[in-house]
């Protein structure tokens, strides 16, 4: 059986959570970490927060459950204000946000069991409840057979299940999974964003995913957010932010999740293998696909591929196709002038110029 459902909210999707003008700042005098955040985050969304190292990822995580709070601006939870809360409204707001942590934080001293048990104890629930309700939560993150193993007998991506099981314990409205995947590898990785896309799904959780990897944003997340020295440089729906980044910081991580135009250097190494006319066509799904291998045909030329890929992102395509393209010299030109007016076409200059 699932464990219980966290409230959801009326069909107008509330925010869980909202940050309006916030700063940031460790010490009178010292920089922000954050300045001017104002982000909204739906009921029920899975929400990505990316940026380089040092951005203020965690500083924003740590806002939302309360651990720290805003030295100017307000972050509002479920509508309520953090910032003015008193000990014992945070200590209850706390109750609904889970937390899990890239380096799972487990009681080394306890059992699987003892682990999401003791965050039971903590919160309150009566021991004559806790055991069915251990049982359920190992249950529904795939873990029950390992109930009486300790910790240090589990995989990476075992241990990660019982974190989530302890976040999960007083059924939290919203999940902040901090770079929760981030010292696992790619199989376990996929397996435990499958875990969080059902707890969204199923328990309809607000997720909040902090990360460094794009691919983890480009699996789960809905929408996201950018950050970049403390500021909110991009923010909306994954597919439009991959598609229009606003700041030279989204163009760079985007480059890393997704095959993009060529750059310089790899334009180089490109062109040491291919001697034919280099083109790079984007795939979107806003734009009827270009057939450059086609027209290459109708002037006597071919067009094959040579580097790129498509990715699906939310279910749309995305990605770039870059071709060399080959012909007699005059054909080429043709060739070249005709796809430069078609749209998202990137026409590399040759070698020889
Ligand atoms: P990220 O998670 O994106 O790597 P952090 O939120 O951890 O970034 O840190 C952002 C900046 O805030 C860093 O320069 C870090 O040194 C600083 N910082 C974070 N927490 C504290 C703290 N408690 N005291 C002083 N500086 C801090």
């Amino acid at each position: 059986m699932a464990p219980e459902v966290a409230t959801r909210g009326p069909d107008v999707t509330p925010a869980a959570v909202e940050f309006i003008g916030v700063a940031k700042r460790f010490g009178k005098n010292a920089p922000n970490v954050l300045d001017d955040v104002s982000l909204r985050i739906g009921a029920g969304e899975i929400v990505g927060i990316i940026g380089p190292s040092g951005a203020g990822k965690s500083t924003l995580a740590r806002l939302i459950n309360g651990l720290e709070r805003p030295t100017t601006g307000q972050v509002l939870v479920d509508g309520r204000d953090h910032g003015t809360a008193r000990e014992h409204e945070l200590n209850e707001l706390r109750t609904r946000i889970g937390m899990v942590f890239q380096q799972f934080n487990l009681f080394n001293s306890r059992t699987v069991a003892g682990n999401v048990g003791f965050a039971l104890q903590v919160a309150g629930v009566a021991k004559s409840r806790r055991r069915a309700r251990v049982a359920e939560l190992l249950e529904f993150v795939g873990i029950a057979d390992r109930a009486k193993a300790w910790p240090s007998a589990l995989s990476g991506g075992q241990k990660q299940r019982v974190g989530i099981a302890r976040a999960l314990a007083t059924s939290p409205s919203i999940l902040i999974a901090d770079e929760a995947t981030s010292a696992l590898d790619p199989q376990t990785t996929d397996d435990i964003l499958k875990l969080l896309r059902r707890i969204n799904s199923d328990l309809g959780t607000t997720i909040v995913v902090i990360t460094h990897e794009m691919d983890v944003v480009r699996e789960v997340c809905g929408r996201v957010a950018v950050l970049a020295d403390g500021r909110l440089v991009d923010h909306g729906e994954v597919y439009d932010v991959f598609a229009h980044p606003h700041s030279a910081v989204t163009r760079g991580l985007v480059r890393h999740a997704v095959a993009g135009v060529p750059d310089t250097d790899l334009l180089d190494t490109l062109r040491a293998r291919h001697r034919g006319r280099l083109l790079t066509v984007e795939i979107r799904d806003d734009s009827a696909r270009f057939d450059l291998p086609a027209l290459a045909a109708t002037h006597g030329g071919s067009a094959s591929v040579i580097h790129g890929g498509i990715a699906d992102l939310g279910g749309r395509p995305f990605g770039a196709l870059t071709y060399e393209v080959t012909a007699p010299d005059d054909a080429i030109e043709q060739i070249v002038g005709e796809s430069r007016s078609a749209p998202g076409v990137v026409v590399h200059e040759s070698r020889s110029r």
